[in-house]
């Protein structure tokens, strides 16, 4: 099947008149632009500002990121999710500094040689940073084309990744891909959103298929997600003398290089706060007393979903030892302050703050 062209122009000409006045479009520093595309993924921009603002005036350089230490760098990215872009980040820089004298390699094909660098992220900051003809295809961009051209294919599928990979770049005026793959993607963002898109607004409605065949609510075609498993996960607030215990979590994988109160998954069958002491004399090799449950709290991962009970729990014997864990210390309430933690611990930390309010005996002094 051939498909015919839409008019690029009249997309470059609404996004010239109609961007959103963002901090990462004031700047060609490429380093910059990197991480701001590294931080919009998967995470809204309001969310991503002050992220992107403080993070530069903490590591201002590719050097200084390449030198940031494991806990600072988790710290600046705590609440954003999806940790291993941070650390992906890093690895990158220790190799930008290491192999290209502390500058962005400025092709697609060379910065997809670098950790963290798919095939978005490659295209986007090649283009965006350094002006290679090239498209950047994300979620945005892929309902934007499906809508316009009538996809049938379930948008999961690499059949349809394919076919919208191709008319990007079919589409893509020579020597101004950067402000192309922006303006797509701020269509996508702004006026072709996921739900009760903006037609009347849009640049391309009368180029658009989905449109034209009043059909737009049936694009793009997605087919059902598996539903995702929900695992139950018992932490411990282990107390003695007035400090509670962390342990900070294996450098790579689900959460890497991030504190943590410590817990695990709850066995076929096992009551909570068997599990509880279980995990946590299996983590640290201490024996507690598993007390009240302070906490339950609720949060979504990409793949799984998991509820989390947080219990008070009285130290009995033993000495901490990281035994899953990188390491594991003795912090007072104050101190927790200066770790990064997972979402779901950070709101275990609230209830912490206001049991301590409410009852200042918790933590001692
Ligand atoms: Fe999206 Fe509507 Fe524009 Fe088509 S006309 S691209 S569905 S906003």
């Amino acid at each position: 099947m051939t498909y015919d062209k839409i008019n690029s122009e009249k997309l470059l000409e609404w996004f010239s008149k109609n961007k959103r006045e963002l901090p990462w479009r004031k700047t060609k520093n490429p380093y910059h632009i990197w991480i701001s595309e590294v931080m919009l993924q998967q995470t809204q921009v309001a969310t991503v500002i002050p992220y992107y603002e403080r993070f530069l005036a903490q590591f201002p350089t590719i050097e200084s990121l390449a030198n940031a230490d494991a806990d600072a760098l988790m710290k600046a990215w705590e609440g954003l999710g999806y940790y291993a872009r941070a650390r992906h980040l890093r690895q990158a820089a220790q190799t930008i500094m290491r192999e290209h004298h502390g500058e962005l390699p400025k092709t697609r094909k060379e910065l997809r040689k670098l950790k963290g660098f798919g095939a978005y992220t490659s295209a986007s900051v090649a283009s965006i940073a350094f002006g290679e003809d090239c498209a950047a295809v994300d979620g945005n961009v892929l309902r934007v084309f499906a809508r316009l051209y009538a996809i049938p294919d379930d948008l999961r599928s690499p059949a349809a990744k394919s076919k919208i990979e191709q008319l990007a770049a079919l589409n893509l005026p020579k020597g101004n891909a950067g402000t192309y793959n922006e303006a797509l993607m701020e269509l996508g963002a702004t006026i072709c959103l996921p739900k009760n898109p903006k037609c009347s607004a849009c640049p391309l409605n009368d180029e658009c298929a989905a449109f034209r065949q009043e059909a737009v609510s049936e694009y793009p075609f997605k087919s059902k997600k598996p539903a995702v498993p929900r695992e139950e996960i018992a932490v411990g607030i282990v107390l003695r003398e007035g400090k509670a215990l962390i342990a900070l979590r294996p450098p790579n994988g689900l959460l890497g290089n991030l504190w943590e109160f410590p817990g695990g998954k709850r066995e076929r069958g096992e009551r909570l706060e068997d599990c509880c002491k279980r995990e946590v004399e299996e983590e640290t090799g201490l024996k507690v007393r598993v007390g009240k449950r302070i906490a339950v709290v609720k949060h979504a991962y990409s793949h799984f979903k998991i509820t989390l009970h947080a219990f008070l729990c009285d130290w009995i014997e033993g000495e901490a030892q990281p035994k899953s864990s990188q390491e594991a210390r003795w912090v007072s309430l104050d101190e927790l302050d200066r770790y990064a933690f997972p979402k779901a611990n950070k709101s275990v930390i609230e209830v912490l703050r206001r049991m301590d309010k409410a009852e200042p005996t918790l933590f001692g002094d």
